[in-house]
């Protein structure tokens, strides 16, 4: 049977250098577009990645878009998920276009919603000297979602601009829409816009491609549990939001 493990990236198979407990034997794993490492593997997760591409095929499942994940330097060989579940790449690199056309009609759909919560974020950040302005991410000319980071990485920034904007837009205009929080990063989705749907529909792909299958889903986030939920087995790596989230809620 063809194993399949549907892997986030970011936090789950490497970190920005200040996330490493230790700086003993780190490896660049990931670059920023002028070509210095932003991101590392410890030694421990490079092992861990040999063993799963010895057994298993790995489906990149993250938020990098096509660019950010070019510069991920990591053997990967088959089908790829990102933004967020927005695009699938093929193992050749190319889009699938049926998966594109329909997250273009609900991305264009949740928009409207985007650019009014833009509004909101930006007048408040200027009325309260905060320096973090939202974004609307894009790629393959599709506007997906907003994301909010506070330059001096002072993640109660985040918190207050989450609970005085976000929540209550969430409550009321924003009920489509979800928030996705871990450290310096908020982020603000269309329900339409999840891994979990990407995973879903890849999954029957793979089915067509190869009869049965067992799949793996592996991440760090909250947010990634719904993806994870999909997949055969789930795999959460130490000191991640998601397990310690586990571990204090059971
Ligand atoms: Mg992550």
């Amino acid at each position: 049977m063809k194993k399949f493990l549907f892997i986030d990236l970011d936090d789950t198979l490497f970190q920005t250098m200040g996330k490493c407990l230790s700086n003993e034997d780190l490896q660049p794993a990931a670059y920023l577009k002028d070509g210095s490492a932003c991101s590392f593997m410890t030694k421990q997760q490079r092992s861990f990645f040999e063993l799963m591409d010895g057994e298993m095929t790995l489906i990149p499942t993250t938020a990098r878009n096509r660019d950010a994940l070019s510069r991920v330097n990591l053997p990967f060989k088959s089908y790829a998920i990102i933004n967020y579940g927005g695009v699938i790449l093929e193992p050749n690199g190319v889009v699938d276009n049926i998966w594109l056309e329909i997250m273009r009609e609900d991305m264009n759909r949740a928009q409207y919603g985007l650019i009014g919560l833009i509004k909101l974020i930006d007048e408040y950040s200027e009325l309260r000297g905060f320096k973090g302005r939202a974004r609307l991410i894009e790629d393959f000319s599709i506007s997906f979602y907003i994301v909010v980071k506070d330059p001096n990485k002072v993640c109660e920034n985040l918190e207050q601009l989450e609970r005085d904007i976000v929540q209550p837009w969430i409550l009321t205009d924003g009920k489509e829409y979800f928030i996705h929080r871990n450290g310096n990063n908020l982020a603000v989705l269309p329900k339409t816009l999840n891994k979990a749907r990407a995973v879903t529909y890849l999954q029957k792909r793979l089915e067509c491609e190869f009869g049965d299958i067992m799949t793996f889903g592996m991440g760090d986030s909250k947010s990634d549990a719904r993806f994870m939920a999909e997949c055969d087995y789930a795999i959460i790596p130490k000191g991640t939001q998601l397990l310690s989230h586990i571990v204090t809620t059971v």
